[in-house]
C-alpha cells in the first residue's frame, strides 16, 4: 500500500474514532472530510468481494434493501447503505466504518445504492462487478441537471465497463445503455409483460419517446406507467433485444407475478414494485440464489422506510410513499386509484436543500385522475404550493385542508376513519413517518 493510501486510511479511521468520542456517531462526516481532502480516497480501500451497485431515479433504496436481504440469506456478510447514503462521501464513510487499518474491507458482498451522477466517479476507483439500472426520470433538477446529461454520464462509464449490467428493457432511457459497450457480453435485460392497468396511450407526461440512436419516434405496444412500456424503433430496431428475465402474468389482486415458469407472491401490489422485483430477481439470478429464498423475500420482506409502507391507526389504514418527482407521485396516485372506494390523501411537500428548492415539478403531477378522493390535507414547508397545485387541477378547494405543521396535519387526517394515502417528498418522508407514530401514540393513549 502506498504511503498516501496508508495515510488516507489512518486519517479516516482516526476521524471515525474522534467522531465517536465526541458522541456524534460516525455518520457521513468522516467520508465527507476525507473526500474533500482527497478525491481519489476510494482507491485506498481494498475490496476483494463482488460489488453490486443499484442506480436509477426511483426504487434504488427498495431494490438495495431487497438485494441485501437476499444476499445475506446464506449467512453471508453484507456491507450495504440501506439508509440511502448513496453519494461518494456516504460510500466513503461506509467503507471507513467497515475496514481495518490496512483499508481491507472484509465481506461477502457489497450492495451499494448509488446516486446516478456518482456512478462514474465511485466506480472508476472501486471495482464494480454488477450494475443494476432501474429507470431514468426527471428528478431534482437543481442538483442533477437534465436527465439526458445524467444518462450520458452513466453511458460514458459503461463504454469501458465489462462487468454485469442489469437493465430495464422497458425504459428506453435505460435500455439504450445496453449498447454503450458493444464488447460487453454481460448485458442482462429485464422486462415485464403487459399488466391489466397498462394503457395504449401514455398515461402521464413522460420523457424518452424518440429513438436515441436515429431520432425516429418510438412505437409503443403499451405503456405500463410513465414512459415505461413495450416499445421499439421502427427504423433501427432499438428495443427488440430479447430479455434475460421476462416477468409474466402480473396479478395485482393476488398480488403475484411469474418468472421462469414459477409464480411468486409479493408483499406489494403496484406495477412500480413489480419492476423493482424484476430487477431484484435478475440480479439474484446472476448470483444463483435459490428460489426458496426469493419466494420468501418477495412475499414477506418489508423495507419499512416510507416506500409504500402501511400503517394502521385506530381503524384506518394509511399507505405512505416517498415521491421526489412527478413519476413517483403519479405512481402513488395510481396505486390509490386502483383501490376501490373513498379515500383521503395527505401530501407533504418540503423544499429543503436535499429536495431542491425548486418545487415546480409538482405541476407535472396528474391530479386530474383523482377518483373518489373525498378530502386532501397538505403539509410541509410548501403546504400552500401543493394545495394551490391541486386546486388548479380542478379539485374542489373546499375539500382541501392546509396544515403546515405535521402533527396538526395528522390530527386532521385521522379526524375520521377510512382508507388514507400519503405522499411525502425526500426530506418529508422520515418526519411524516415520525408524525404518524406520534399520532398513533396520542390516539391510543386517549383510547
Ligand atoms: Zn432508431
Amino acid at each position: 500500500m502506498s504511503i498516501k493510501n496508508t495515510f488516507t486510511i489512518w486519517f479516516g479511521k482516526l476521524l471515525v474514532k474522534v467522531m465517536k468520542l465526541l458522541g456524534k456517531g460516525a455518520g457521513n462526516a468522516p467520508g465527507l472530510i476525507l473526500w474533500t481532502l482527497n478525491k481519489n480516497c476510494l482507491k485506498a480501500f481494498k475490496v476483494e468481494c463482488p460489488i453490486i451497485a443499484v442506480t436509477g431515479t426511483n426504487g434504488k433504496t427498495s431494490v438495495t434493501n431487497y438485494l441485501s436481504h437476499i444476499f445475506a440469506s446464506n449467512k453471508g456478510k453484507i456491507i450495504t447503505n440501506t439508509q440511502g447514503n448513496n453519494l461518494d462521501t456516504g460510500i466513503c464513510s461506509l467503507l471507513l466504518a467497515n475496514c481495518d487499518m490496512k483499508g481491507r474491507v472484509k465481506a461477502d458482498y457489497l450492495v451499494l445504492e448509488t446516486d446516478e451522477s456518482h456512478v462514474p466517479v465511485i466506480y472508476s476507483q472501486l471495482k464494480l462487478e454488477t450494475l443494476v439500472l432501474l429507470n431514468f426520470f426527471r428528478d431534482q433538477l437543481d442538483r442533477n441537471g437534465e436527465v439526458e446529461t445524467l444518462i450520458l454520464k452513466v453511458k460514458k462509464f459503461l463504454e469501458t465497463f465489462e462487468g454485469n449490467v442489469v437493465l430495464n428493457a422497458d425504459d428506453p432511457n435505460v435500455a439504450r445503455l445496453g449498447k454503450a459497450n458493444p464488447n460487453n457480453k454481460n448485458i442482462f435485460y429485464f422486462s415485464v409483460e403487459r399488466y391489466s392497468g397498462a394503457t395504449d396511450e401514455p398515461y402521464e407526461v413522460g420523457e424518452g419517446k424518440f429513438c436515441p440512436f436515429c431520432g425516429t419516434e418510438l412505437v409503443y405496444d403499451y405503456y405500463q406507467y410513465s414512459h415505461v412500456g413495450r416499445f421499439h424503433c421502427p427504423k433501427c430496431h432499438f428495443g427488440e433485444d430479447k430479455p434475460f428475465t421476462l416477468i409474466k402474468n402480473v396479478d395485482l389482486s393476488a398480488p403475484s407475478f411469474e418468472a421462469d415458469g414459477e409464480t411468486f407472491k409479493t408483499a406489494h401490489n403496484s406495477i412500480y414494485y413489480m419492476y423493482n422485483l424484476a430487477a431484484v430477481y435478475t440480479a439474484s439470478k446472476l448470483y444463483d440464489f435459490d428460489k426458496a429464498t426469493l419466494h420468501d423475500t418477495f412475499e414477506h420482506f418489508e423495507v419499512n422506510n416510507g416506500r409504500l409502507e402501511t400503517f394502521n391507526i385506530t381503524g384506518s389504514e394509511l399507505m405512505v410513499n416517498l415521491a421526489k418527482n412527478p413519476v413517483g407521485a403519479n405512481m402513488t396516485l395510481r396505486v390509490m386509484n386502483e383501490q376501490a372506494g373513498e379515500k383521503e390523501l395527505l401530501f407533504v411537500l418540503n423544499d429543503n436543500l436535499a429536495d431542491g428548492h425548486d418545487v415546480s415539478w409538482i405541476w407535472d403531477i396528474n391530479f386530474s385522475i383523482f377518483r373518489d378522493v373525498t378530502r386532501v390535507v397538505t403539509s410541509g414547508t410548501r403546504a400552500y404550493d401543493i394545495a394551490i397545485r391541486i386546486k388548479c387541477s380542478g379539485y374542489d378547494p373546499d375539500k382541501i385542508v392546509v396544515r403546515p405543521d405535521l402533527d396538526d396535519a395528522m390530527d386532521e387526517l385521522f379526524k375520521n376513519t377510512g382508507r388514507k394515502f400519503a405522499i411525502a417528498n425526500y426530506t418529508a418522508v422520515q418526519p411524516t413517518r415520525a408524525a404518524i407514530k406520534r399520532c398513533k401514540e396520542r390516539r391510543e393513549k386517549n383510547g
